[in-house]
């Protein structure tokens, strides 16, 4: 079974309205070894203890994006040599494009399954073609997605809308969802986590919050219905400066233990 890599990457620099989210790995972090909790997951196994789980703190970003999306590419080169699974803590959404760049570089195209409120398919935002409200325009025109599935969305846009046909982007929007209108993906998987996609209610700690949003348990429906090995994965956008009794980190926190779980149990992707 595939060792899994934790680690932080505390940047909010291409944050569109409110900066924050720099502090969502420490947050997370804190909540994950709380005695408040443990470290099981729902799927059986304990993080640390039945699957093999290192945090390896966070990269030391700066406020330069192209110097720090190198610094993220080089690391997640060397866990993928080392056979190793990166599971990434935001940050603002700006980082999923170097996450999956490198993920791409080493198994070709991905197919990705993304939670948001958002699609974040801007051309641009705000003139910042590296916005967190762009990553997925920059992934698909780069060809690292063989196929994208987005869940959660409810704030489609004209434009957004005809950059999904452009890009041929699979959308299942809240509006009559359910976890049954989700496709189960094949491999190489890579998911990517904007906490945003959960309802307000069970994740105030965003810059955006949406009403109308997935439940915590929704959202683990889709993700234990996947059954394709997974290749990285990443938990992005808590802003804990907006956070309330820390529901936020400690929703990140579950996220983590299940996804570490779900990894483990889909194992390593063979081309
Ligand atoms: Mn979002
Ligand atoms: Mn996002």
């Amino acid at each position: 079974m595939p060792a899994i890599r934790l680690f932080g990457l505390p940047t909010d620099i291409n944050s569109s309205f409110e900066r924050g989210a720099a502090a969502g790995p420490a947050a997370i972090r804190a909540a994950l070894r709380s005695d408040r909790g443990n470290l099981a997951s729902e799927l059986g196994p304990e993080i640390g203890v039945d699957i093999a789980f290192a945090d390896d703190g966070d990269l030391p970003l700066g406020e330069d994006t192209p110097r720090d999306d190198a610094a993220i590419r080089r690391h997640v080169a060397i866990l993928h040599e080392d056979g190793e699974i990166p599971l990434a803590l935001g940050g603002d959404h700006a980082v999923t494009f170097p996450l999956v760049e490198a993920a791409a570089h080493c198994f070709g195209p991905l197919n990705i399954l993304h939670f948001d409120a958002h699609p974040d398919l801007y051309d641009d935002f705000g003139g910042n073609p590296r916005s967190h409200a762009s990553p997925f325009a920059r992934i698909c025109e780069a060809g690292h997605a063989a196929r994208l599935v987005q869940v959660g969305i409810r704030t489609l846009n004209r434009h957004c809308r005809e950059q999904a046909v452009r890009f041929g982007v699979e959308i299942v929007p809240m509006t009559d969802f359910t976890a049954d209108r989700v496709p189960v993906l094949a491999g190489p998987l890579y998911i990517s986590i904007d906490l945003d996609g959960l309802d307000p209610s069970a994740a105030p700690g965003v810059a955006h919050p949406e009403p109308g949003g997935l439940t915590v348990r929704e959202m683990l429906a889709v993700l234990h219905k996947q059954t394709a090995p997974i290749i990285g994965a990443d938990i992005v956008e808590h802003h804990p400066g907006r956070d309330i009794g820390g529901v936020t980190a400690i929703a990140g926190a579950k996220l983590v233990r299940e996804l570490a779980a779900l990894i483990d149990r889909n194992g390593t992707y063979r081309p």
